[in-house]
């Protein structure tokens, strides 16, 4: 086996100067992982596919090697600013993610004092200021999907020209949801490109359609030294007491930020209601909410001014929210990789964070799916006052559990050890 030498900074990546001074101005020490093994690579023009965690540092692996390919043929390529063409595709399934991933490209991007022109477009908001922001082409196009194909059907832009074309979550941009739009899309650009895919998660049926898509790719699969960083618990508790125990563990630990996953647009705001009954302010994020409203919701979260948010999945993908403490699964997500995504949203770039997950009788099954998929195994915990009686692996038929004591009445030593716990896990807060 050859011994593969990976960078230690990211001059020996072989990065260019008004990139190496943005990462020193952003107080990037070293490259994660991903970057350290993917960077070079990509500069030299391979396909990639790349397996990291989520929050491993996944934009800048792809954002640097492109600023600096497009930079190195801003010359060559000034022609097609006449036209509306695009160089470098990056698709992404939301658009909170399409316009994260562009403002970080553009944060990269500073030192090339605006030579580079990278544009996010994303359903939800008027077509119209897209597709001036299109006139004369763009160097970076961040797109989801849908709206991408709009843009092309009224000539807003034309992908003839893409070199290199970057999918982001990729799994689910290659699944069934997207197939469409995705061979749409797949039919307008060159052949002849270079394709980086990105996600933390590669299911077989993906697997397979990638062998197709990609030319000889580099396999990089990083587990991120992250994720040692985040914390995953489940409490077990009776289903009528689900909201109970949530409003209890906010309240107790005094949460500031946390994002809590359903499965439906009508449970987020059911739950808001439930919730500020008992004393919990929560706001929610769905995607029936508009694009205008979404986008509030998404900016108070980050600064702090909301401290609690209720999310269906559209959350789960991609989201950068800094230093997010706590991540909790009220429903458990359908899918296994689903888990992994949305508990990515906290312990991010060494951060701590915790991930938890609240478990009734009817979760216990699929729960030891979603462990055994994703290789965990988590110790059932219960918190005094909630108890859910014993969780055993024929739940369903297991006789009746004792009602759980009401709030507050669980003895004190219990209780004591699970606040102990989740001091640990809080950061300044
Ligand atoms: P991402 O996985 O791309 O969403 O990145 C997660 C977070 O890590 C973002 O806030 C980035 O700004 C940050 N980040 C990316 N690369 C580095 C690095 N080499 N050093 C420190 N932070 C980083």
């Amino acid at each position: 086996m050859t011994a593969i030498t990976i960078p230690a900074n990211f001059t020996e990546l072989g990065l260019i100067p008004p990139l190496l001074a943005r990462l020193t101005e952003l107080e990037y020490q070293q490259p994660t992982p991903i970057q350290a093994q993917a960077i070079p690579s990509i500069l030299a023009g391979r396909d990639l596919i790349a397996g990291a965690n989520t929050g491993s540092g996944k934009t800048a692996t792809f954002a640097l090697p492109l600023l600096q390919q497009i930079h190195a043929e801003k010359p060559l390529s000034s022609k097609n600013s006449k036209g509306n063409y695009v160089t470098g595709l990056i698709l992404v399934p939301t658009r909170e993610l399409a316009k994260q991933v562009a403002d970080s490209i553009k944060s990269y991007a500073v030192h090339f004092n605006g030579s580079i022109k990278t544009i996010a477009v994303f359903g939800g908001v008027s077509v119209n200021t897209q597709m001036l922001a299109l006139r004369g082409g763009a160097d970076i196009l961040v797109a989801t999907p849908g709206r991408l194909l709009d843009l092309i059907s009224s000539n807003a832009i034309k992908l003839d020209l893409v070199k290199t074309l970057v999918l982001d979550e990729a799994d689910r941009m290659l699944s069934l949801g997207f197939t469409e739009e995705l061979s749409a899309i797949r039919a307008l650009l060159p052949k002849k490109k270079q394709i980086l895919l990105f996600s933390a998660t590669f299911p077989e049926e993906v697997k397979s359609l990638t062998e197709e898509l990609l030319n000889d790719p580099i396999e990089i699969q990083v587990q991120s030294a992250d994720a040692s960083t985040l914390v995953q618990r489940v409490f077990t508790v009776n289903k009528g007491q689900k909201t109970a125990l949530l409003a209890h563990l906010i309240k107790e630990n005094k949460w500031r930020q946390v994002l809590i996953f359903v499965n439906a647009k009508n449970s987020c705001n059911h739950l808001a209601d439930k919730l500020s009954k008992r004393g919990v302010t929560a706001e929610v994020f769905h995607g029936d909410k508009g694009q205008a409203a979404r986008s509030r919701v998404l900016e108070a979260f980050k600064s702090g001014e909301i401290d609690v948010l209720i999310a269906t999945d559209i959350a789960a993908r991609g989201l950068d929210i800094e230093k997010l403490p706590v991540v909790i699964n009220f429903d458990l997500p359908r899918s296994p990789s689903d888990y992994m995504h949305r508990i990515g949203r906290s312990g991010r770039a060494g951060e701590v964070g915790l991930a938890l997950s609240l478990i009734d009788h009817e979760d216990y099954h699929h729960f030891n799916v979603i462990e055994k998929k994703n290789k965990i195994r988590l110790e059932r915990e219960e918190v005094a006052g909630f108890e859910a009686g014993e969780f055993t692996r024929d739940a369903f038929s297991a006789p009746e559990k004792p009602m759980a004591k009401p709030e507050g009445s669980g003895k004190k030593k219990n209780k004591n050890k699970v606040q102990i716990n989740a001091d640990i896990w809080l950061r300044n807060s």
